[in-house]
């Protein structure tokens, strides 16, 4: 298998798997090595007796204003986490925990990743009752469907944006109307959307909304959770400790982790346009290649599919045989999370797929660093190796 060594030149192969990670932006790198040594912004941003406190501080802060911009949303409103799986946690748990007079009740979609599903599920075991939205025949999460899940003692909707495996796009506004209608709250997963769709938590219309740095070309291990202004209060926090983040998230800031996120933001913002109609085109381009082999239909139902994430079945093949004839290119099965086994994907199960189909099922997820000739090499592989594979099961 292909690969980059640290601080080399690509090996070779080609990497289509984005959806479960981003490489770094080389200016995000930079901004994050600047926060490490001696001579950088190496200080504890809760030190506030020193320069070297203050300094880092200010780059923590920095940082916070670019996460906040990309949504929509005030610097105040961002809290610092290691990751999305935290925020959805933080998200999830803390509202829960502390909104039982007004209700139990917690909605969410089978759709969602499993950082959400299993918090759902820790919750059903501490005592909430938990609904998970099956999706429409067309395999949408609609707002219909939420509407009649939603009860008086519903507390909390959590739905994703755009699904890590799918691509499909929820629509989130037409959602987030039935909500606030019932008086309930809206968390969103944007962790796909951030680095792909334009996003604004007021026309999104969303309570709370969490991001991952390493899905938008910034780095592991660092995440934030929008909540919207006067909501916080209302979250039991999670961790305890020295009272950062106003204590609702108390632990040393990581300032190059987190500014590494703000300048991977700051990036998104600025390329967001040129990068998702190059991503398009890419798409477009695969799509068409794709749909040239026989027995193939692209996973996504009829929802609406953000461009850079296609899952495409190949019926008759097994895409664990895929994969492995595609020694070179970095493709998946299904979530990362789930891959080292090959039990079907939850969410293409979910979608109404047959076991089988879900089997021959491959994820081709690409960005901003992808090329249009590693998606030619990557479609003219996968054509060579499906027949292949076909002709020796026949
Ligand atoms: C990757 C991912 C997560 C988890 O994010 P981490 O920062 O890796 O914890 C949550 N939701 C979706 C949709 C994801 O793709």
């Amino acid at each position: 298998m292909g690969h980059r060594k640290p601080g080399g030149q690509s090996a070779g192969g080609i990497y289509l798997d984005y959806a479960a990670t981003t490489p770094v932006a080389p200016e995000v790198a930079e901004a994050m090595v600047g926060c490490l040594t001696a001579d950088g912004l190496f200080g504890n941003p809760s030190s506030i007796t020193h320069n070297f406190g203050h300094a880092a501080l200010e780059a923590v802060e920095t940082a916070r204003r670019e996460v906040a911009a990309l949504i929509g949303a005030g610097a105040g409103e961002i809290l610092w986490t290691s990751g999305a799986t935290e925020s959805i946690n933080l998200a999830l748990k803390g509202l829960m925990l502390s909104r039982q007079a007004r209700g139990r009740h917690l909605v969410v979609s089978a759709l969602e990743h499993k950082a959400v599903l299993d918090t759902a599920h820790w919750l059903s075991g501490a005592g909430f009752e938990v609904t998970a939205l099956q999706p429409d025949a067309g395999g949408r999460i609609g707002p219909d469907a939420v509407a009649s899940a939603l009860r008086a003692d519903t507390a909390l909707v959590s739905l994703m944006h755009v699904n890590n495996e799918m691509g499909a796009i929820t629509d989130i506004p037409a959602v987030s109307r039935i909500v606030r209608k019932a008086g309930a709250m809206l968390h969103v997963d944007a962790v796909q959307s951030a680095a792909r769709l334009p996003l604004d938590v007021s026309r999104l219309g969303c309570d709370m909304l969490s991001l991952s740095g390493h899905k938008m070309y910034g780095p592991k291990g660092v995440g934030a959770l929008y909540v919207r202004r006067g909501l916080l209060p209302a979250l039991v926090p999670q961790l305890h400790g020295g009272g950062q983040e106003r204590g609702f998230r108390p632990g040393t800031l990581p300032t190059h982790q987190i500014a590494g996120m703000g300048a991977a933001a700051r990036l998104v913002r600025e390329r967001l346009d040129g990068d998702s109609r190059r991503i398009a085109a890419l798409d477009a381009r695969l799509l068409q290649c794709l749909e040239g082999i026989s027995g193939t239909a692209v996973n996504a139902g009829a929802a609406d599919r953000a461009a850079g994430i296609l899952n495409m079945r190949f019926d008759g093949v097994a895409a664990e045989s895929l994969l492995l004839a595609l020694d070179g290119i970095a493709l998946a099965t299904g979530s990362a999370c789930t891959s080292e086994s090959v039990e079907p994907s939850h969410v293409l199960l979910g979608m109404g797929l047959s076991s089988a189909a879900a089997l021959s099922s491959v994820r081709f997820s690409f960005g901003r660093y992808t090329t249009g000739a590693e998606i030619d090499l990557a479609a003219g592989r996968v054509a060579e190796a499906v027949s292949v594979l076909r002709s020796i099961a026949a």
